[in-house]
């Protein structure tokens, strides 16, 4: 089944084509890795998805029901979409436990005991258990990402998007992250991210997705794209990062 589908999506800022009809399916419990040089729009692609950016053309589908159809409820799709960025943005003044709860109480309407419970079902699988009462500056980078991450979690999204969630972390707190990544998709979480880690994304992606200057290029399986790139766009940025 389809989770999301993107349809020849353009975006232009100032004149400048960011994204040029990107075409794109993603199934039920598929990664998808986009990779490609800093500014080729990536994080653009994800936040045409999340509705943080408008389409200048084409559609995107979550479900089957047209998101960026102007009359689409925002919120309740992003409800629906669980988001981690770059830079871990916990709620500072908010212990663990309560940057957890927040979104499945005042969004999802859920009561405070059962929130917490779940919440502390999710710090407990990802091994957190003893950070549900700690506020965020007591935690490590790696720490504090992947409560960014089970917060994105609590709400039960049916696609999950990760944008460089391990770029801001020192090289020794990398692994914890991609390491709930990995636990993620072993759940069958169906997940686009993107990363500047290309063994993990080798690793982790069912497809790999290149963008060259907002132009899907090539997309295929790990093994292809890493080992045998069909296009020479391809073949040059893997060459300047592997
Ligand atoms: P990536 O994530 O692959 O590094 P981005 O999607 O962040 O690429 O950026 C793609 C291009 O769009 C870059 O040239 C960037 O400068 C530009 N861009 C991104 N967001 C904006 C914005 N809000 N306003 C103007 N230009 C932007
Ligand atoms: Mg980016």
């Amino acid at each position: 089944m389809s989770v999301l589908t993107i349809e020849g999506v353009w975006k232009n800022f100032d004149g400048h084509h960011v994204l040029r009809g990107i075409d794109l399916e993603v199934h039920s419990h598929e990664v998808v890795c986009l990779i490609g040089a800093s500014g080729s729009g990536k994080s653009t692609l994800l936040r045409c998805v999340n509705l943080l950016e408008t389409v200048d053309d084409g559609a995107v589908y979550l479900e089957g029901q047209e998101i960026t159809d102007p009359r689409a409820d925002v919120d309740d799709v992003r409800k629906r979409i669980g988001t981690v960025f770059q830079a871990y943005n916990l709620f500072p003044h908010m212990s663990v436990l309560d940057n957890i709860t927040l979104a499945p109480r005042q969004v999802h309407g859920i009561g405070r005991r059962e929130a917490e419970e779940q919440a502390r079902g999710l710090l407990g699988r990802f091994g957190l258990a003893d950070k549900a009462e700690a506020y965020p500056d007591r935690l490590s980078g790696g720490q504090q990402q992947r409560v960014a991450i089970i917060r994105a979690l609590a709400t039960q999204p049916r696609l999950m998007l990760l944008d460089e969630v391990t770029s801001a972390l020192d090289p020794a707190l990398v692994r914890e992250v991609l390491g709930v990544i990995r636990e993620l998709k072993d759940t069958g979480m169906t997940m686009i991210l993107t990363t500047h880690e290309m063994g993990f994304c080798r690793d982790i992606a069912d497809t790999v997705c290149f963008l060259d200057d907002g132009v899907l290029v090539e997309k295929g399986t790990p093994e292809k794209i890493f080992t045998d790139p069909g296009h020479p766009r391809t073949r040059d940025f893997l060459s300047t990062v592997l």
